[in-house]
């Protein structure tokens, strides 16, 4: 098992500002992976948030992944090979910390 660790708190920022294209569904994030221009597809469609990526049902789906997926997490600790990683750092240190974790050789 693979965890990519990261506080709410972040997790609850980096939903907030996910956006989609409602034309050729690509993913954006406001925070790490802006579109060119402001509020528009890189293709001229209209961003959209989920319905999901609102901070209420944001923080119930946090809720539930702490008191729902955490357990479970825990478990495997305690049975299976875990490999936790930083997801607060960029994307090629997560890679290189899962690859790492699993003991493959780096990039
Ligand atoms: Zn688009």
């Amino acid at each position: 098992m693979i965890v990519i660790e990261v506080p709410d708190d972040v997790v609850y920022e980096r939903m907030l500002a996910r956006r989609l294209c409602s034309t050729c569904g690509r993913d954006y994030n406001l925070l790490s992976n802006p579109p060119a221009k402001k509020d528009a597809c890189d293709c001229g469609g209209k961003l959209v948030q989920r319905a999901d990526d609102q901070p209420g049902p944001i923080r119930d789906r946090i809720k539930d992944y702490r008191s729902v997926t955490q357990p479970v997490i825990d478990l495997f600790k305690k049975k299976e090979k875990v490999v936790v990683v930083d997801g607060t750092q960029p994307i090629d240190k997560v890679w290189d910390g899962i690859r790492q974790g699993l003991g493959l050789a780096k990039r």
